[in-house]
C-alpha cells in the first residue's frame, strides 16, 4: 500500500501527486473492483437497489457513473465509499477486499484510498480555507505545519492559492467546491469519489468545476464522477450507464456492457460471463 508522501521537504506537491497517483504508468492497476455487487434494503417488501454490479476502474481513469434518480447511484456510492456494504458481491479498492475488514480498518482505508467531492461541499465554516483543506490529512497524522503544507499545493493546484486565510462563508459556490475538491485531493487518494459535484452550482460555473475535474485527472488524479446528468456525462472520458440497478452500457472499449438498455431484466450476471 503506497502512503502519500509526507516529508516536510515536500513543497512541490503537483510533482508530488503525479508520482503518488501515476507512479506505476503503463500498467494501470486496478483501483476499484466490483463484482456481482448486490443491495437490497429492507425486507417488506425487500428493494432490490443493485442487481449485479460488476466495474473494474484502472488508476488514471475518469469515469461518469450516470443514471436516472432511482438507478442506484447513491447506494452504489456508498458502497464504493466504504460508508454500507453490498449484500453479495465483492468490493476492491485498491486491491483490498473490504469485507475482510473490520470497522476501524475500514476507516482508515477510507481516510487514506477515498477522497471524497459532495454537491453540498460541507466546509468548516469558521475554519480557513487552509486548515479545511489541512482536514483531509487529519487521519494520517502528520503535523500540522505539514499538513498545511500540503493543503497549500492543493489550494494551488485548484486555483485557490491566493485563498488560503479567508474563510469558506463568503466564498462563491465554485470556489466552495474547489476547496472540497482540494481536501479530497491532498492526500493522493486512489480514487476521487464526486457525489453530483455541479448539482448546487450555476452551468458556467460547474463547466468550470468540471473543467478542474479534467485538468486534476490529466495530473494523475483517478476520479469517479456520479451524475444524473447526462450533458455533463457525455464531457467525461468514460461513461457508465446505470438503470434499475444494473448497468446498462459502459464505453470503456475493455468492458462490454452487462445488459443492454432495451433488455433490463435479463441475467446480467449470466450475460458478462
Ligand atoms: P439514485 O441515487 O440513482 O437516485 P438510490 O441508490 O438512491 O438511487 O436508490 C435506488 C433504489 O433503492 C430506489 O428504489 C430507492 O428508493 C431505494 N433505496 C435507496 N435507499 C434506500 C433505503 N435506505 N431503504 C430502502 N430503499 C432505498
Ligand atoms: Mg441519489
Amino acid at each position: 500500500m503506497s502512503t502519500p508522501n509526507t516529508s516536510p521537504t515536500t513543497v512541490e506537491t503537483d510533482r508530488t501527486r503525479r508520482d503518488g497517483w501515476a507512479g506505476a504508468n503503463g500498467s494501470r492497476p486496478a483501483v476499484l473492483e466490483l463484482h456481482d455487487v448486490t443491495k437490497t434494503y429492507g425486507s417488506d417488501p425487500p428493494v432490490a437497489a443493485l442487481r449485479g454490479v460488476s466495474l473494474t476502474v484502472a488508476q488514471g481513469e475518469l469515469v461518469a457513473i450516470v443514471g436516472p434518480s432511482g438507478s442506484g447511484k447513491t447506494t452504489l456510492l456508498h458502497i464504493i465509499g466504504t460508508l454500507d456494504q453490498p449484500s453479495s458481491g465483492t468490493v476492491r479498492i485498491d486491491g483490498v477486499d473490504v469485507a475482510g475488514l473490520d470497522d476501524r480498518q475500514l476507516a482508515a482505508l477510507r481516510a487514506r484510498s477515498i477522497g471524497f467531492v459532495f454537491q453540498q461541499f460541507f466546509l468548516a465554516e469558521h475554519q480557513t480555507v487552509l486548515d479545511n483543506v489541512a482536514d483531509g490529512l487529519l487521519y494520517g497524522g502528520a503535523p500540522v505545519g505539514e499538513r498545511r503544507e500540503l493543503a497549500a499545493g492543493a489550494l494551488t493546484a485548484v486555483g485557490l492559492a491566493d485563498r488560503q486565510h479567508a474563510r469558506p462563508t463568503h466564498m462563491s459556490g465554485g470556489q466552495r467546491q474547489r476547496i472540497a475538491i482540494a481536501r479530497a485531493l491532498v492526500g493522493m487518494p486512489a480514487i476521487v469519489l464526486a457525489d453530483e459535484p455541479t448539482g448546487n452550482l450555476d452551468s458556467v460555473t460547474g463547466a468550470q468545476i468540471l473543467a478542474l475535474l479534467k485538468q486534476l485527472n490529466e495530473q494523475g488524479a483517478t476520479i469517479i464522477v456520479i451524475t444524473h446528468d447526462r450533458g455533463i456525462a457525455d464531457q467525461l472520458p468514460r461513461q457508465v450507464q446505470m438503470r434499475d440497478g444494473q448497468i446498462v452500457s459502459d464505453t470503456a472499449s475493455n468492458q462490454q456492457p452487462a445488459v443492454v438498455a432495451n433488455s433490463v431484466g435479463g441475467n446480467a450476471t449470466e450475460a458478462r460471463r
